[in-house]
Parts: C-alpha cells; sequence; structure tokens
C-alpha cells in the first residue's frame, strides 16, 4: 500500500550538505509490524518524518495505494496525515493542560464527527488501552507507561491505516516496555506499523520485518515485499478545524489557564477602559459645548448695522488678509496720529442699504425663527458745532457713529477693561466723550468731515487737534420751534449762535482717544463719537418729555412735514426691544410714526436691525434667509448682517478643540500602548503553546485552522477584555463625574453612549486578533519537525 522510490534527502547545516538519506527503496505491505534499526544518525527519523508527510523529501517519490505524491500540495499532506497516518513518540507529546480524554479528541477535532461520535470513539480508544478511569484528569498526573497509552489511544481513534512510532519504548523500564510493546501489537495488529527502535531484542521479538539502515541507505530487509503492490485508491477527506470546534477548543484552552487568562484580560481591559473613559469625555465635552452653543450662543443676536465692518467681527490672523489697503498698515502702533481715510475706498467696510423693501422681507421672515426683532433708529441727538472760523452748524449725528458705552462692567469701568487710551484720558462725567480709532489709527473721513476737522487732506491729524473739541446738544424744546401745530428748525446763523451760546445747552468734550484692546475680540464701539449711558439716558428723558414729542404721539401725521403716515403696522409680531440708543422705545405705533418719534424728521427706517433667534436651529435658517435676500444682488446693495456670536463661538470652539485634541493624543498613547501590550502578551501565550502547534500540525491540522484556532481565541479573549474593560470605565465614570463636578462645576461631563460601548468593544477584538495574527501566523508556519526532533 506504501512505496518509496528512490527517496534522498540532505540538510544544509553550517554550510555543509548532511546526507540524511541516500536512495531509499521500500515497498510495504497492508498490515505488517516493521521495525527500522539503525545506530543514531542513521536516518531513521528522518525516514518516518518522510513517510508521516511531516518532511518533503528532495528526490524520488512516494506512492500511496497508487498514488504519487509529487504533486501533492500542504493541504494533501495535512489531509493524509489526519485520516491515514497515525504517530506515536518516545516523549508522548500530550498536551500537558488538557484533560487525557481531551488530548485523544485532538487527533478527531477536525473531522467531520458529531460532538457524540467524538465522545464515544475516543472513550472507546482510551478503553483499549486500559485507561477509562481518570480520563478527565490531566495528563500531567500520569505515570510514563501510562502516558504512552494514552498517545496509543490518541494514534488509534482515527483508525488510522499505518502507525508511525518513534521509539515508542525509548523512556520506558523494560517491564513498560513489554507491556506497551504487546499493546501496540495488539490494538495495531492489522495495520502498517512502522516502528524506529535502537533495540535490536525489541525488533526481534516484535516485528515480522526488520529494516536496517545505516548512513541513510538500506543495508538489510529481513522480508522484504517484492511482488507488485495491491492498489487500492485512496481517499483523502479535506479536514478542516470547524468554527464549533474551534470556539469550543478555544473555550477551554482558556479556562484551564483560568489565572493567565485574568491577568492577560486585565492588562488589556485596561487599556479598553482608559479610551473608553477619554472618549466618554470627549463625548460629554462635545455635548456640554452644543448645549452651551445652543442654550446662550443662540441668544446672541444677528446684527444688520447701517455699516457693515469686516475687522468688526473677525479679528483672526486668517480674517485680518482678507482685507485689503491695509496690508501695508501696521496695527496698534504708538504714534499720537489719526489717518483720515475714506472708507467708500475701503472693501472691509460696506454700507448696508436699509430700505423698506428689506424691512418688508424681514418681516416675512418665518416668525417661528426668532423670540424677537428690534428696529433701532439711532439716536438723533441735536448736536451743533463751531467751525474754526465761528460759523455755528448742525452737526449731522448720522455721520459719526454716535454709540454709547456702558458705565460699569464689572472691575474697573468698561472703557479701562476694554480699550486702550492713545491719548487725553478716560472720561471723568458723562460730558465728556471720546472718539474710538480703528486698530490701524483710522478714522473716516466722513466722520472727521462732520465733527468739523479740518484736514485739509492731510495724511495724518494729531492727537492733539482733536482732544478738548467742544459741542453742543441743545434739547428738543430749544431745538424744535413751534408754528401752530407744526414744528421746525430754525437753522439761521442768528439762531445757531444763540442756541450754541444758551446755558440750556449742554458741553461735550472729546477728553480721550481710544483703540480697542488687542485682546478685545468684539469690538463692541464702532470708530466715531462714543459717550455714557448716563448722557444718554438723559437725553432721552428729556426728549420723552419734549413738546414735539408729545405732539407727534397726538397726531397720526408728521408733525414737521405735515405728511400723513401710512397705514402700515410694523409691530405686528415682533416685539421692539430697543435699547438705550432709542429715545422713544415705549411708543407702541405704527412703525413710520414710531421712526418718526425716534428720529423726528431725520429718517424714516431704523438704522440698525436686530434678531434675536429663538435657538441655534433657527439661527442658521435666519442666516440662510439673510443671505438669500443678497442673492443676485450688486455688491452695493447687499445687506451684509453680523452674527454677534462668532467670535465667541470661535473662542469656544478653539478651546473644545484645543482638549479635544489633548484627549486624542492621550487616548492614542493609550491605544497604542495596549496595542503593544496585547501584542507582546499573545506573542508570548503563541511560542509558549509551540508544542500544542507542533502537535496538532503533526495530528493533520493545516496551517490556516492554527490560525483560525488562534484567531478564535483571541476574539474571545478580545471581547471579554472589552465587556471587561468597559465595565470598568462604567464603573469609573461615576467617580470622575463626581470629582470634575467639584472641580469644574459641571455635571456628567463624561458619558459613555452604548453605541461608543459597542465600538470600543469591536476595537478591543480587533486589537487582540490583530495582536495575536502576526505570532499566530508564526507559530503556525513554525516546521513541526523541528520542534518533534529536538525533543
Ligand atoms: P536517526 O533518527 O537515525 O538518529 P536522523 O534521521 O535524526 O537519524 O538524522 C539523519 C541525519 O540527518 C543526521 O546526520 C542528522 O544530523 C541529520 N539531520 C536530521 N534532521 C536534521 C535537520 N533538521 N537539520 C539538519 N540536519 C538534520
Ligand atoms: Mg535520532
Amino acid at each position: 500500500m506504501l512505496q518509496l522510490k528512490n527517496i534522498y534527502k540532505s540538510y544544509i547545516t553550517g554550510g555543509s550538505r548532511q546526507i540524511a538519506l541516500d536512495g531509499i527503496n521500500l515497498k510495504f505491505r497492508e498490515s505488517e509490524f516493521v521495525t527500522i534499526l539503525g545506530a543514531s544518525g542513521s536516518g531513521k527519523i528522518t525516514l518516518l518524518n518522510i513517510i508521516g508527510g511531516l518532511e518533503h523529501f528532495d528526490k524520488g517519490d512516494i506512492i500511496i495505494n497508487g498514488k504519487s505524491t509529487k504533486e501533492f500540495t500542504d493541504s494533501n499532506w495535512d489531509s493524509y496525515r489526519n485520516t491515514t497516518v497515525g504517530f506515536i513518540f518516545k516523549n508522548y507529546n500530550l498536551i500537558p493542560h488538557l484533560s487525557i480524554l481531551e488530548n485523544v479528541k485532538m487527533a478527531v477535532a477536525l473531522s467531520d464527527l458529531s460532538k457524540q461520535e467524538i465522545q464515544e470513539k475516543s472513550i472507546e480508544a482510551l478503553n483499549k488501552v486500559g485507561i477509562k478511569d481518570y480520563m478527565k484528569k490531566t495528563s500531567e498526573y500520569l505515570s510514563k507507561d501510562e502516558m504512552q497509552r494514552v498517545a496509543i489511544a490518541r494514534a488509534l481513534v482515527n483508525d488510522p491505516k499505518i502507525i508511525l512510532a518513534d521509539e515508542p519504548t525509548g523512556n520506558l523500564d523494560s517491564r513498560c516496555s513489554m507491556e506497551i510493546m504487546d499493546l501496540i501489537k495488539d490494538v495495531f495488529k492489522d495495520k502498517l506499523v512502522i516502528m524506529v527502535t535502537q533495540n535490536p531484542h525489541i525488533a526481534q521479538k516484535y516485528a515480522n520485518r526488520i529494516i536496517t539502515v545505516r548512513d541513510g541507505e538500506v543495508i538489510e530487509d529481513t522480508n522484504p515485499l517484492k511482488d507488485e503492490l495491491h492498489q487500492k485508491p485512496i481517499k483523502l477527506n479535506k479536514t478542516k478545524l470547524k468554527i464549533s470546534t474551534g470556539i469550543r477548543l478555544a473555550i477551554r484552552d482558556i479556562s484551564n489557564k483560568k489565572l493567565r487568562t485574568f491577568f492577560y484580560i486585565l492588562i488589556s481591559s485596561i487599556g479598553i477602559m482608559g479610551i473608553a473613559l477619554i472618549v466618554a469625555l470627549i463625548e460629554g465635552f462635545n455635548e456640554k459645548i452644543n448645549n452651551y452653543e445652543n442654550d446662550s450662543l443662540a441668544n446672541y443676536p444677528i446684527v444688520i448695522d447701517k455699516v457693515y465692518n469686516n475687522s468688526y467681527i473677525y479679528k483672526t490672523d486668517s480674517d485680518k488678509q482678507d482685507t485689503e489697503n491695509i496690508d501695508d498698515l501696521k496695527s496698534h502702533k504708538d504714534e499720537n496720529v489719526i489717518y483720515p481715510y475714506d472708507s467708500d475706498e475701503d472693501d472691509s467696510k460696506h454700507k448696508n442699504q436699509i430700505t423698506q423693501k428689506y424691512i418688508q422681507y424681514i418681516k416675512n421672515m418665518d416668525k417661528s425663527l426668532f423670540s424677537a426683532i428690534s428696529y433701532e433708529s439711532q439716536v438723533n441727538m441735536n448736536i451743533l458745532k463751531k467751525d474754526e472760523d465761528g460759523k455755528i452748524s448742525i452737526l449731522d449725528t448720522s455721520c459719526i457713529n454716535l454709540s454709547s458705552y456702558p458705565k460699569d462692567y464689572g472691575d474697573g469701568t468698561y472703557l479701562e477693561q476694554n480699550y486702550d487710551l492713545l491719548y487725553g484720558y478716560y472720561p471723568t462725567n458723562q460730558n465728556e466723550v471720546v472718539l474710538v480709532v480703528d486698530e490701524y489709527n483710522r478714522l473716516d473721513t466722513e466722520i472727521l468731515n462732520a465733527l468739523g476737522v479740518n484736514y485739509n487732506n492731510n495724511k495724518k491729524i494729531e492727537f492733539d487737534e482733536l482732544i478738548g473739541k467742544e459741542y453742543k446738544i441743545i434739547l428738543n424744546n430749544e431745538f424744535y420751534k413751534k408754528n401752530n401745530n407744526y414744528f421746525y428748525i430754525d437753522s439761521s446763523e442768528e439762531n445757531l449762535d444763540e442756541l450754541y451760546n444758551s446755558k440750556k445747552a449742554i458741553t461735550i468734550s472729546i477728553t480721550g482717544i481710544l483703540r480697542a484692546k488687542k485682546s478685545n475680540n468684539l469690538y463692541d464701539l464702532p470708530q466715531g463719537i462714543s459717550y455714557s449711558n448716563e448722557l444718554c439716558n438723559y437725553y432721552i428723558e428729556n426728549c420723552i418729555k419734549s413738546d414735539i414729542v408729545k405732539a407727534q404721539e397726538n397726531s397720526d401725521y408728521n408733525v414737521i412735514t405735515g405728511q400723513k403716515f401710512k397705514n402700515s403696522n410694523v409691530n405686528e409680531g415682533v416685539v421692539t426691544k430697543i435699547s438705550g440708543v432709542n429715545i422713544l422705545n415705549n411708543i407702541n405705533q405704527s412703525a413710520t410714526k414710531n421712526q418718526m418719534l425716534s428720529s423726528l424728521g431725520a429718517s424714516f427706517l431704523p438704522s440698525s436691525i436686530t434678531i434675536y433667534p429663538k435657538d441655534f436651529e433657527g439661527k442658521s435658517d435666519i442666516i440662510e434667509y439673510l443671505d438669500n435676500y443678497n442673492k443676485d444682488k450688486p455688491k452695493d446693495e447687499k445687506v451684509l448682517y453680523k452674527d454677534t456670536s462668532t467670535p465667541i463661538n470661535k473662542l469656544s470652539t478653539s478651546i473644545m478643540r484645543a482638549i479635544t485634541i489633548v484627549l486624542i493624543v492621550f487616548g492614542s498613547l493609550v491605544f497604542l500602548i495596549s496595542l503593544i501590550t496585547i501584542f507582546v502578551l499573545t506573542y508570548a501565550s503563541t511560542l509558549e503553546r509551540k508544542r500544542e502547534v507542533s502537535i496538532l500540525r503533526v495530528l493533520g491540522s493545516k496551517k490556516r485552522d492554527i490560525i483560525r484556532l488562534f484567531n478564535i481565541e483571541n476574539i474571545i479573549i478580545g471581547l471579554l477584555s472589552g465587556v471587561f474593560g468597559v465595565f470598568m470605565a462604567y464603573v469609573f465614570i461615576m467617580p470622575m463625574n463626581f470629582i470634575l463636578e467639584r472641580i469644574i462645576d459641571l455635571p456628567n461631563i463624561a458619558v459613555l453612549k452604548i453605541e461608543n460601548t459597542l465600538i470600543l468593544i469591536v476595537i478591543s477584538i480587533l486589537i487582540t486578533l490583530i495582536g495575536g495574527f502576526i505570532p499566530a501566523k508564526i507559530a503556525s508556519r513554525k516546521d513541526p519537525v523541528e520542534f518533534l526532533k529536538k525533543v
């Protein structure tokens, strides 16, 4: 049934070729007991391994039941070993931590047999070798001859056609040797047994054929087979490790090494726990920031001002580059001069044309998006100025960006906190006002002209020229003269002179020139004249009581022009929340009349609109709505808005980004460390199992199946580590949140979501799988012969 044709095998060691088999020609019967005798190093084991398919010959051929093995693949050899050959070793090669029964089952674990059949066959085999009573014990408690009995049972259980035995009694005393030899002879009586031995007595006593080898050659054969072989085709079963078998083997292996597995899982789960905690923190922080943005930033309104200033909002370096013309200017200079410039030529400034049409567009906006809209008219203070030649004229307040600053703002004054004093002094009383310049010390020529500053197209104006400049505020009752039911402004030189010098006029003077601090991200005061809230309130109170306002309240025509108001009702659905800048915030009639009252003839339209979004989503919808208006409009007809939350938004997201990056870097480190740890652990455990792998290979396991077995085991360990790690993370989150709440006053920062938990468990499985894959591959590649020959 087996024929060796001219087999050559040599090894190259240390550069020289060592011939192990030198042209072996042998034929074996289907049933005979053959011993191979020879001195150490004569090539006996090499011959045995080649017959068993553990080693491959260099030249020649092995014919198995008429089939040449020249074309055999690795997988064919595996199947051949698994179904046709049984091995018995001198040193038994049992796996010590497995039970006796499991050691036997290993030989059939890869077969198609059912669990029940495997169990029955294994017990039957153990029965035959005289071991049955303690088959649940692990093999390490057995005596040597009992171990060899188990090894014989393992070779028997598969019902192989060929038994290959390598000095099976080499480690036994003579009495035990006899017993074992009797047993082998008995249980394999109708098989082909090929046994290697150095003991001629045993060979003589048990064999029906003795083949003697020397230096890789057969020098004697006591019973050679002369006639042609009786040839019956062999059937090679495909051996394949079933997943269920793999899982069973893996679970058994894990449970057999409980303590080791426990530490293994503990170490790798610490990594998973670290990642879980970091994920929980990032997740929680993100949520907190989102809530914060939704809740508080949504309250920051969208403002449409008369002049949209690009650098007003964005103060980051990249945004600055967008504004042309100022590239050559240096910001925050230390010079006592102002640079006049024409804002009409400045791209960073855009004059919004708030038309009736635009107001209507705003009014048509979905009312569920905002909680309030306020239309603000600029306070139309009546201010007189005196030119250098002594001429008195009315100052056009619409040009000087009048604004008011809050008096107190935490520690120190609002101005001192947010604005650098370039010249003069911070105001000390309500009649002192400041001039605000931009970061390049510039001031719009429009403002300079309105203020009556004669700069004669100079490139620079000394601060000195502006400090101390005086203006007169004229209250309504003096400013507007009454004529029957109408009011008018007497702009004759004599009257203006008289008003200017009247005791009732309020004298204001510029006492300081200010510039926003570098750290001031909000730029809330526009360039121009800024005065205190106190002055503003004083003026408003006076205006409300004035004759002209009272008259206007009680009439439905314009008290200056006599025109009837249109019957439009702007207030519908809109809360008119007007800041202190507006003088007539409590008048609740038609808007045009309202505006008339606000401006008293100066302007019929609001100079700015403030929209308070209801929530974060509402805000983005509003922005989209406002953007739609500008679509396809020429540049100068566009109305640009500013989102006052943008700087804060940018600030908070950059802080958030920083925190997230720190956490991610930290998390990656933990990830890397646990990856390395798991890799090392798996590698170590795989090396430790080299013996087991070799035995599995000898018994016919394919490399792929061994990798699969390791993978299954690693998946289980990864799963356990992941579950345990996530569980520990949940346990740790409670005290962590408690401590964090104490420190930063935010409850429940770390949140571990279920989906993240699942992802982490999958990651844990993947790391273990990857960490174990390479060592598993190395282990499966190890030539089992190397290992078996060494021992
Ligand atoms: P025996 O079993 O009779 O002791 P072996 O088959 O083990 O003989 O060895 C035959 C010859 O081949 C010896 O000279 C041995 O040194 C050499 N040999 C066997 N296996 C290897 C190997 N894996 N690498 C190198 N040389 C080997
Ligand atoms: Mg040897």
